[in-house]
């Protein structure tokens, strides 16, 4: 993080405006909109810095501009001279205002038009009366304490309520509505709230590869259980302070038994809480989700599962390669590269006009290279390599059976790779399908 976002209090506090035009206008506007008491100048003196809270220079002589900012480092004082970051301790946010809710947006100095665009942006998705819902929570904050002590009941009922129809007669401007819709609401909400799994796809790693549903209860959840494949940039789109237990589940290296993440899920539901199981890709491919939502059945806990975009179609999408084809494939097949045992099994995989999708394939592609070939496969049969498919650090290596699994293994940096193969895979190789 480049700069650290505040907000500040500047009710009756002097702000001192050196600068006179247009542009030392307009800041002293908005400052005054905050409340500031602006101390205008047009040349500097340092006694005017006294008391200041901040300060912003505009439209001002260069030598004063450069005075005005070395007294307030000296003192302090957080300090914005237009368009010269390299004068600045503070920046100057596009400002988003629905008081008392406030958003700023701030490219660091690099691009502010880019800073207005966002801003833009998020003034079309936000209610002009998207304040009186802040506000409506501001007046129930003591009775929702009152009545709900216990901090996970509080949270669900807080966030049904203010995505629900208080907040949107709040937003209507029927204040009056929206207070006994409140209150009614608070009145039947539980004290202890029933805990639930909802096991979700994280997709291939890449945060905007995320369903809709999946982001949701991603800003909703209390506790996110996370291995390894849900990746950092989706953890980011989590809630910031809801608990993160990493479980870390990589092939041979498993952190956790899979009965001791079952019996985590099932105390962790019992203590009330909404759990997000964040699972890479699609949980109930090759994602063991089946058997938690087993464990989790018999426990009487509800479960849903949200479904994610599983690698074979990440990576096929990432790399350009189609899995079926009218001229060249009419089935595709998820399969796994290895046994429970450790062993390989490709018997009946080898079918024409077919795609194979071979997860956790890398560490045994010499069996499974000899026992496609052994089961009719021709060595020459094209085949691609993806490794962290669908994310930004994809990589892809193209070649056929044999080539593939000569040079993988030392192709592949560690990340999660997936085995493509099968006629189709050469119809992308050509590359008349453009990747995004
Ligand atoms: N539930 C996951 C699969 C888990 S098994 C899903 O639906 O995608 C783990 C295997 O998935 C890895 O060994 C690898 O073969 C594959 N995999 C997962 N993410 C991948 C990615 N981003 N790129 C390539 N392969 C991936």
């Amino acid at each position: 993080m480049q700069h650290f976002p505040v907000f500040l209090d500047l009710q009756a506090r002097p702000v001192l405006v050196l600068g006179a035009g247009e542009v030392a206008e307009r800041k002293a506007d908005l400052l005054r909109q905050a409340g500031a008491e602006i101390r205008f100048a047009v040349s500097f003196d340092a006694a005017l810095l006294e008391g200041c809270a901040l300060a912003i220079g505009a439209d001002a002589p260069e030598s004063e501009l450069q005075a005005l900012a070395t007294a307030c480092r000296a003192r302090g004082i957080p300090v914005n001279v237009v368009d010269r970051p390299a004068l600045c301790t503070a920046l100057m946010p596009a400002i988003i205002d629905r008081a008392p809710v406030t958003i700023a947006v701030s490219s660091g100095g690099a691009a502010p038009v880019l800073a207005r665009m966002i801003r833009q942006k998020i003034e079309a998705l936000l209610p002009p009366g998207l304040g009186r819902v802040a506000a409506l929570a501001e007046r129930f904050k003591s009775a929702v304490r009152a009545r709900l002590p216990d901090l996970a009941a509080r949270r669900r009922f807080l966030d049904a309520t203010l995505g629900g129809l208080p907040a949107d007669l709040a937003i209507a401007g029927r204040e009056a509505e929206a207070d006994s819709a409140f209150a009614t609401a608070l009145d039947a909400a539980e004290t202890r709230p029933r805990g639930m799994v909802h096991l979700v796809g994280a997709g291939p790693g890449a945060a905007d590869l995320l369903t809709l549903r999946a982001l949701r209860l991603l800003g909703e959840a209390d506790v996110i259980v996370h291995d390894r494949l849900g990746t950092e940039a989706v953890l980011e789109m989590a809630r910031r302070d809801a608990e993160r237990i990493f479980v870390g589940k990589a092939r041979a290296n498993h952190c956790m038994k899979q009965e001791d993440i079952n019996a985590l899920l099932i105390r962790l539901a019992h203590e009330g809480r909404r759990v997000v199981r964040l699972k890479g890709g699609d949980p109930l491919v090759f994602g063991r989700g089946g058997e938690e939502a087993e464990a989790l059945a018999a426990a009487g806990i509800p479960c849903e599962v949200v479904p994610g975009v599983t690698a074979a179609l990440a990576c096929a999408a990432g790399a350009g390669i189609p899995l079926t084809h009218r001229d060249a494939a009419r089935a595709v097949t998820f399969v796994t590269g290895h046994r429970r045992d450790g062993g390989v099994d490709v018997r009946g995989l080898v079918q024409p006009g077919q795609t194979l999708a071979i997860y956790m394939g890398i560490s045994t592609l010499a069996p499974l290279r000899d026992g496609l070939v052994a089961e009719g496969m021709a060595p020459t049969m094209p085949a691609a390599v993806i490794e962290r498919g669908g994310t930004p650090e994809q990589r892809v290596l193209r070649g056929t059976l044999d080539s593939i699994a000569a040079e993988a293994p030392g192709w592949v940096t560690g990340g999660p790779a997936l085995l493509l193969v099968g006629e189709a895979v050469g119809r992308g190789a050509q590359g008349w399908l453009q990747a995004a």
